[in-house]
């Protein structure tokens, strides 16, 4: 059975706030975006279609200062957050980025680190970044043949490189997970050698189910392929055997192969929505705060973010939240043509 909130709470630091929201939930994760611009255009998050060659990022200008992110990040620190993953976009066309893990590690040398990437730039900069104090990267592959690569990301790439990537992650000394969006009809048949690949070099990976973030997706039921079928897929490599999560608000379910022990994540935000113990909160690169990956509105920050009310702020935000999309999304779809939800490559993921 999953601890609650409060035993979670008891085992934190004493030095550590606890903040809960208002159904109970402890702030735990930020996911801190530093840009909205990418070099791809996966289909379900940022279409070409759409966001063509004319498209209008942010400017640098435009978006949170380094400083601005620090004070954000330690803010959230202050309130109990333990976790912060750095993200975009891609996180690693921000210019300077390693620059900024090593202040965020500098002041606060307990925080776990992480970043989202598509680890197109991450072999040249997988050294500085561990050497700046990153302990962890997430990478983001769809699929092992380059035909369904690029069907999903929009653009050509050797998904070779990805995976030589991951592995000088790795080497240097950087804790790697795969993470990869399965849609009916244009990955499934990447399922397997997904699996194959992770296992080859023991590697962790996840399945993300696809999900309704955003509106420029085109989202559909239909197009979602639920963790339950992937696992039965799976089977046909190596039977599964469930683990026991091991922290509050674990967002991957975690199975292990019987036949090697390796562990293999399944995140099931439409199939199985884990609103009842999501500890993250978000902002976006331009100082947006989203209390849900679902929202349709951010809060905007930037105007307080240097006031020295900031933390008092953003606790009374945490304090009032409910957010629980996943959980109703059945219940009660969105009918209000205003409600349009923020898109994920703003979010963050
Ligand atoms: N560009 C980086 C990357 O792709 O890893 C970081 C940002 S990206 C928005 C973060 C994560 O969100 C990626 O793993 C991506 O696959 C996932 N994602 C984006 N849109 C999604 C959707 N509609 N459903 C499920 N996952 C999605
Ligand atoms: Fe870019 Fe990541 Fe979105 Fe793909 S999922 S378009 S890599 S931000």
């Amino acid at each position: 059975m999953l601890a609650t909130a409060q035993q979670f709470a008891g085992k934190a630091q004493a030095s550590r706030k606890n903040t809960a929201d208002a159904r109970g939930r402890l702030l735990r994760d930020l996911r801190l975006s530093v840009i909205d611009r990418c070099n791809l255009r996966c289909q379900y998050c940022l279409p070409e279609s759409l966001f063509g060659e004319n498209f209008r990022f942010k400017s640098l200008n435009e978006l949170l200062s380094f400083d601005e992110l620090e004070r954000v990040a330690n803010a959230f620190i202050g309130l109990g957050v333990e976790k912060i993953r750095l993200t975009g976009g891609e996180p690693l066309l921000r210019p300077g980025i390693a620059d900024f893990v090593a202040r965020l590690r500098e002041q606060n040398p307990d925080v776990d680190l992480a970043l989202t990437t598509n680890a197109l730039r991450l072999k040249r900069m997988a050294k500085e970044l561990h050497d700046a104090g990153l302990d962890r990267v997430n990478i983001s592959l769809d699929a092992i043949n380059p035909d369904a690569a690029e069907r999903m990301a929009g653009r050509p790439f050797s998904p070779q490189d990805v995976l030589d990537a991951a592995e000088t992650a790795r080497e240097v000394g950087l804790g790697v997970k795969l993470n990869a969006v399965i849609k009916r009809g244009v990955n499934d048949g990447e399922i397997l050698p997904l699996a194959q690949a992770a296992r080859d070099r023991g590697m962790v990976l996840r399945y993300i189910e696809y999900m309704d973030v955003g509106s420029s997706n085109g989202w559909s039921r239909d197009d979602v392929i639920t963790g339950q079928e992937i696992r039965e897929r799976l089977g046909t490599i190596s039977e599964l055997t469930p683990e026991k999560p091991v922290t509050y608000g674990e967002v991957a379910r975690r199975y292990r192969y019987a036949d090697n022990g390796l562990e293999v994540g399944f995140i099931e935000s439409i199939s199985r929505p884990f609103c009842g113990d999501c500890t993250r909160a978000r902002v976006s690169a331009e100082g947006e705060l989203f209390t849900c990956l679902f929202a349709t509105k951010g809060i905007p920050l930037r105007a307080a973010i240097q006031r020295e009310d900031f933390p008092a702020l953003l606790r009374d935000i945490w304090l009032h939240r409910k957010d629980n999309y996943s959980e109703t999304r059945q219940l009660t779809p969105r009918t209000n043509a205003q409600d349009v939800p923020e898109e994920m490559w703003r979010l963050g993921g």
